[in-house]
């Protein structure tokens, strides 16, 4: 799989004597969690992870080269069964994503490393991420971090539609990769397709509500696409991609210089 990652901060790189030598009170390893699942006809199954990679990859190299950030390999197998039935999903159940993550978070401990961020890019990951969170910090006594995608940046040039649901293989996806990888995208396949109309109040949504429903991506969106591809410029998706990174490292250096709010 292409990778944006630095070689000095991709962990896997390091030799056991060179890891053995880190400052494990203060490295921050970062775990990235992702997927392998349909985007559309115009998208890679990679397309979460790749992202996920383009992003980190961008906003590790902000960050000063002595301040020990490291990037593990990732997870890129998430929990996609919200796009069964679309050929080259490949999905894991949820006990078997988070005990993934445990047995990662155990092997991290035992090798005294005291600081982990969880950084995820997939939607279906994210209530298994922040469970794990929790428990990595409270069976393992790591001090744990979630992060995910852009990190909180606005993506500016995004029409309010397009925001609200354009949340799977839509304009930005579809940007982020016609920047980071134009010979995976299919611009002559694109599909459209909205879950709900922003203009259009409902009481049931399907994300982000106080009422909502549980969807398959077969019920609602045939192509795979939730959004609107069309407008996506590799010119959006780079500078997408430069301000997805800065909050990105950002939020890293305030993980690295986090310490316990209150000392027993
Ligand atoms: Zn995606």
């Amino acid at each position: 799989m292409k990778t944006w990652i630095p070689d000095a901060r991709n962990f896997a790189y390091l030799t056991w004597k060179q890891v053995e030598g880190l400052p494990k009170d203060e490295t921050l390893l970062i775990l990235p969690t992702a997927a392998i699942e349909q985007h559309g006809h115009h998208l890679p199954l990679a397309t979460d992870t790749l992202i996920n990679n383009l992003l980190l990859g961008n906003a590790l190299a902000l960050l000063p080269a002595e301040m020990p950030v490291y990037a593990l390999p990732p997870i890129c197998y998430g929990k996609s069964n919200e796009h069964i039935g679309f050929p080259g999903t490949l999905s894991v159940s949820a006990s078997t994503f988070m005990a993934v993550i445990r047995d990662l978070g155990a092997s991290i401990a035992a090798s005294g490393f005291k600081k982990v961020v969880l950084y995820n890019t997939h939607g279906g990951n994210t209530s298994l991420v922040d469970v794990m969170c929790r428990d990595l910090r409270a069976e393992f006594g790591l001090r744990t971090f979630y992060l995910s995608g852009a990190g909180g940046a606005k993506m500016e040039g995004i029409n309010p539609q397009e925001s609200a649901y354009g949340f799977h293989a839509g304009e930005m996806e579809t940007a982020l990769l016609l920047h980071g990888t134009p010979e995976l995208v299919h611009p002559e396949k694109y599909t459209v397709n909205y879950i709900a109309q922003i203009d259009a109040p409902e009481l049931l949504l399907p994300e982000n509500g106080p009422a909502t429903f549980a969807w398959l991506t077969r019920d609602i969106a045939p192509s795979g696409v939730m959004g609107d591809p069309n407008p996506a410029t590799a010119e959006n998706g780079e500078r997408w991609v430069k301000t997805a990174a800065e909050k990105v490292a950002a939020a890293l250096t305030a993980m690295y210089h986090y310490t316990n709010r209150f000392q027993p």
